[in-house]
């Protein structure tokens, strides 16, 4: 049987259901035996974040220890400086063969600036390409960049080759960000405020409690940046 690889790529700072329940549905979608989160190093158009790499990958994998089909890729984190996904794919290409159905996941704000990461042409060549609708963000219909039109344009309703091909999904929406987390967390640390309830409550309905856990331990996130 040919394999179905899914790869979502991201910064998860931290992790949050909306990663996780849209992994879950696309699972589903995409028919994937597996799904990949694979956290990249260092966002190319981002200052560092604010957890470490191992941090970031350490909540990904606790987040998903229940979800068999959910796993973690850390071939990034292993690579020193800008991770380029068209390297990693390129390396994923060559372990799982050319017959694999592979499918590089990504949100429609990532997808808006597709055409400004590395060699992106490339990543058709060595895999099919899912675009899930963000709610809150910008939708794939308000794409204006040409070259992105063309390829939406082109959209498939189900991926059966190996790579090359393009979808479009819309998922049931989470709209939440790591950004709005992030701020959530480091309110919860204001010694001056009393504690927002309003907070703690959006922390724990958006993060896994294992995470949540880790990121007290860890003391993660007490200032926003
Ligand atoms: P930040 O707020 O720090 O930018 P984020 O919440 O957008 O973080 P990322 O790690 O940047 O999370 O996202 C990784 C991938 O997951 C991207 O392709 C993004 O579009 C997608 N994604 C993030 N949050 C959601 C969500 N709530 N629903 C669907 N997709 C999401």
């Amino acid at each position: 049987m040919t394999q179905r690889i899914g790869i979502f790529g991201g910064t998860f700072d931290p992790v949050h259901y909306g990663h996780i329940a849209s992994a879950k549905m696309l699972v589903a979608k995409l028919s994937l035996d597996v799904l990949y989160f694979m956290p990249c190093q260092q966002h190319p158009f981002r200052k560092h974040p604010g957890a470490s790499p191992s941090q970031r990958a350490d909540m990904l994998t606790l987040a998903v220890a229940d979800e068999a089909q959910l796993q973690v890729d850390e071939r990034e984190l292993r690579r020193d400086g800008i991770s380029y996904t068209v390297d990693s794919l390129q390396d994923i290409r060559s372990e799982f063969g050319e017959d694999a159905v592979i499918i590089f996941i990504l949100g429609t704000d990532a997808f808006a600036s597709l055409h400004q990461w590395e060699r992106w042409q490339s990543l058709l060549l060595l895999s099919n390409v899912a675009v899930i609708e963000r709610a809150g963000q910008q939708t794939a219909a308000q794409i204006t960049e040409s070259a992105l039109k063309a390829l939406l344009a082109q959209s498939v309703t189900t991926i059966n080759a190996s790579h090359g091909e393009l979808v479009q999904l819309v998922l049931e929406p989470y709209i939440i960000s790591s950004t709005v987390l992030r701020s959530a967390l480091a309110a919860t640390y204001q010694v001056d405020s009393k504690v927002d309830e309003a907070q703690i409550k959006v922390i724990h309905e958006f993060i896994p409690a294992s995470v949540v856990q880790y990121i007290e331990a860890q003391q993660l996130y007490q200032s926003n940046h």
